[in-house]
């Protein structure tokens, strides 16, 4: 059977998360979306809710399941029998990061491989980072992110308001 898993932070998901998703999905037998906990950034959503939101999104595709992870991507590979790790490849400047982490996972765990799927074009310049930032300013996301997360954005900067 092969398996991947798909680590983030998804902070929260986007629908370029959720494109990469069902395309990963078609690829591997299953597809394990692994959510950062202890990320070194401060999330503007807690665990619980990013993986809830994931939840919600791919609710109709059987071969994926949510799980939060800790510690180091290439274990958490191990832990879900995964032979392979999706990283998305929006433009260059995630290129050079992306290599030194796939190598480096290599070095540290040989049997596990990385594959990189190119972004669909529509959501290329999309990010969490930016959704947020234009949700700050009051503008409508839904082209961004499914009405529920679009919701639960606006909601958390309103109370931080
Ligand atoms: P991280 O903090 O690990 O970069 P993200 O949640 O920002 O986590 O992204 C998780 C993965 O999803 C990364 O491989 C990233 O390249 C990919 N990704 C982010 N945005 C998009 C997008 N718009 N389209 C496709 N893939 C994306």
């Amino acid at each position: 059977m092969s398996i991947a898993i798909y680590p983030g932070s998804f902070d929260p998901m986007t629908y370029g998360h959720l494109d990469l998703i069902k395309r990963a999905s078609l690829l591997f037998d299953k597809l394990v979306v692994g959510v950062l906990v202890n990320s070194s950034k401060t999330p503007l959503f807690s665990i619980e809710e990013r993986v809830n939101m994931i939840e919600r999104a791919i609710s109709d595709i059987p071969n994926v399941e949510v799980r939060r992870f800790t510690g180091l991507t290439v274990d958490f590979a191990l832990e879900c029998n995964a032979q392979a790790i999706v990283r998305g490849l929006r433009a260059v400047t995630d290129y050079e990061y992306e290599l030194s982490i796939a190598q480096t996972n290599r070095v540290l765990r040989h049997n596990i491989d990385s594959v990189f799927l190119a972004t669909s074009l529509e959501y290329a310049y999309l990010s969490s980072t930016v959704v947020k930032e234009v949700a700050s300013y009051g503008e409508d996301i839904s082209r961004f992110v499914p009405g529920f997360v679009a919701d639960a954005i606006m909601q958390k900067i309103q109370k931080k308001g």
